[in-house]
């Protein structure tokens, strides 16, 4: 979603609050803008585009110096993507500049009451409401904390924001209601902003805001409080949080893209994953509980959890259900003593978040995967297990999936071995297995991606796709028709292999190709049987299908394909679903750079996404 920066130094921070704001960049890049205190009010640079670009081409050279200022990229949730609805915002009275992250859902009955008072807006969108509560609560003789705390408190929905006025020129104030916000000053310099990526090299704790926190940072200290109902400042005490793992920051090279380079990072992602300590996966589940385990994520995190579903049914004789965020409340039912297993590259989805937070209240034992050391995710959770892939800078989840998905067959080993599911000897073959995958893919990404371009690029122009797999491969299948469509714009959705007949199949002819993820036939010869039928079912109505599977495929099944990729299978359902969800990621990788696509950032998506 969106990213937020504020900044406040001794010297002028106009620069470096820019800079910092494209680090965030990937969060949220329809528009961009920045204010800083000029001429009894705030010189506003704002626009419709990529923050990155325009810092390229001088776009804020004639910003003036300031010792603080905000800046934000936009996710447009309210409002079209226009010069005018970028942020920040201005009050009416120009004293007043906010940016901010999330939604507010009583936006137009506020605007109402405003319009009414005769303020006129500039921008559509629902954060604009902010910037004219806060003057109004000035102009009405109220301190800024207090300002804050009735504007705040007259909000529903959710909100990150940044302010600076007039009224208190030598101070940043952040306030939050579930989107997120951090900050670190160091006795020179404070920076508040919406993720720690823009915390850069400052050397010094940071301090995750609480919902509800108002928080002033001056140059050298920053003071919470919260609003009790008629806006008073009550003081808290937050405390800092040591990073023991600071946020990198990370380099595109020689390569084109972020996605090409994050997908060759999937062999070291998957060895962190491979190699973590035993321990880390042992006290998650409790073996011989007959306890509900439910696995959510939102997006591709969703088909890790559905593949998570399948493995620890396989791998641990657990019975799980993998929920997508979104939709868990109604259906997750949990009860005191129940797991939440939370999946999230962030750790700031919110619809992840709302889920982690009604399971917390219900007394439920929440563990976090997540990529993001001191996340809200992790905050909320009582198991932690840290990916440590790394930065993932491209939109598209690809090193980070690769991660998980090694993470939580670990969790099923451990918890298969742990209550009697595995024997020694399936246990240590399954551990060899995932032991050996990140060679296996470090070569195979080696030798296929050629072939992989050239299927790409033959294929690029077909609009619709199935992408078929039975098993584990069928979360597979789904999440490897996502990655497609995300980032080529193409048609694509991800099937069971046995469903298909029920109805899908009616979709099928001669333009509608089919990508058909094929086991291992002597590992699973019932599965690999049953998407060949698919296969043939789907050829004998004229659909076109690109198979790819085991290398050792019989002659006479490698004719119902108009193509075949294999790939050096290690007869191992995590291993080898790992080794397709690589292949899909290098196909929609090459079929977008042939469609010439926004590959690192497609239209319409953002990578964390932090709103309802
Ligand atoms: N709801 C606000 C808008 O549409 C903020 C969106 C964001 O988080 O980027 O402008």
């Amino acid at each position: 979603m969106c990213g937020i920066v504020g900044m406040i130094s001794t010297h002028s921070v106009t620069r470096s609050t820019v800079e910092r704001l494209a680090t965030l960049e990937y969060r949220g890049y329809d528009s961009y803008g920045v204010a800083v205190p000029a001429d009894e009010t705030f010189a506003v640079t704002k626009s419709v585009g990529s923050v990155s670009r325009a810092l390229a081409v001088g776009a804020f050279d004639q910003v003036p110096d300031a010792t603080l200022a905000l800046a934000h990229t936009r996710w447009a949730t309210t409002g079209a993507v226009t010069d005018d609805n970028s942020h920040p915002h201005l009050s009416f009275d120009g004293r007043v500049a906010i940016v901010h992250n999330g939604v507010i859902t009583n936006h137009a009955q506020i605007r109402r009451e405003l319009e009414a008072d005769g303020i006129t807006f500039a921008s559509d969108t629902d954060s604009e409401i902010a910037a004219h509560l806060i003057a109004c609560q000035l102009r009405d003789g109220h301190d800024v904390p207090t300002a804050i705390g009735l504007a705040t408190n007259a909000l529903e929905g959710e909100y990150a924001l940044a302010v600076l006025t007039l009224d208190d020129p030598h101070a940043v104030y952040g306030a939050k209601h579930k989107s997120p916000l951090v900050l670190c000053h160091d006795g020179q310099q404070g920076v508040l902003a919406s993720d720690q990526m823009a915390l850069g090299e400052i050397d010094a704790d940071l301090l995750f805001l609480d919902d509800g926190d108002i928080v002033r940072l001056t140059v050298d200290t920053a003071q919470v409080v919260t609003a009790g109902p008629d806006g008073t400042p009550i003081p808290v005490e937050r405390s800092y949080t040591r990073l023991d793992e600071r946020t990198q920051t990370v380099e595109k090279g020689d390569y084109p893209h972020w996605m090409i380079k994050e997908i060759h990072e999937t062999p070291a992602a998957a060895r962190t994953a491979a190699t973590m300590r035993d321990e880390q996966f042992t006290g998650v589940l409790d073996p011989h509980a007959d306890r509900s385990v439910t696995l959510v994520g939102s997006g591709s995190a969703y088909y890790v959890s559905h593949l998570g579903q399948y493995f620890l049914a396989q791998l641990a004789g657990v019975r799980a259900i993998a929920l997508p965020s979104d939709e868990a409340e109604p259906l997750a039912l949990l009860k005191p003593g129940d797991s939440l297993i939370a999946v999230s590259q962030s750790g700031e989805t919110f619809d992840t978040l709302e889920i982690c937070r009604a399971a917390v209240a219900t007394g439920a034992v929440v563990t976090s995967i997540s990529n993001t050391p001191n996340s809200t995710q992790e905050r909320l959770s009582s198991h932690v297990i840290r990916q440590g892939s790394g930065p993932e800078i491209c939109v598209l989840s690809t090193k980070s999936i690769i991660s998980q998905i090694v993470l939580l067959a670990r969790l099923a080993l451990e918890t298969g071995r742990a209550n009697g599911h595995l024997d020694q000897q399936r246990y240590r073959d399954h551990r060899g297995s995932l032991d050996r995958l990140p060679e296996t893919l470090r070569a195979h990404i080696g030798t296929a991606a050629g072939a992989i371009q050239e299927l790409a690029t033959k294929y690029s122009h077909v609009s619709d796709w199935f992408f078929l797999g039975r098993g584990a491969l069928f979360p597979a299948a789904c999440e490897s028709a996502l990655k497609f469509k995300e980032v080529s714009y193409r048609h694509a959705e991800g099937a069971a292999a046995g469903f298909f007949k029920h109805g899908t199949i009616s979709l099928i002819d001669a333009d509608f190709y089919t990508v058909a993820l094929l086991p291992e036939r002597s590992s699973d010869p019932d599965r690999h049987a049953a998407t060949m039928a698919a296969v043939s079912e789907i050829g004998a109505r004229g659909g076109p299908v690109i198979g790819i599977g085991p290398t050792d495929i019989h002659p006479d099944e490698r004719r119902a394909f108009t193509e075949y990729l294999p790939l050096p299978y290690h007869g191992d359902d995590p291993a080898d679903i790992v080794l397709q969800l690589v292949t899909g990621q290098l196909l929609a990788y090459y079929c977008a750079l042939d469609l010439g696509r926004e590959i690192d950032q497609p239209r319409s998506l953002a990578k964390s996404v932090t709103v309802r």
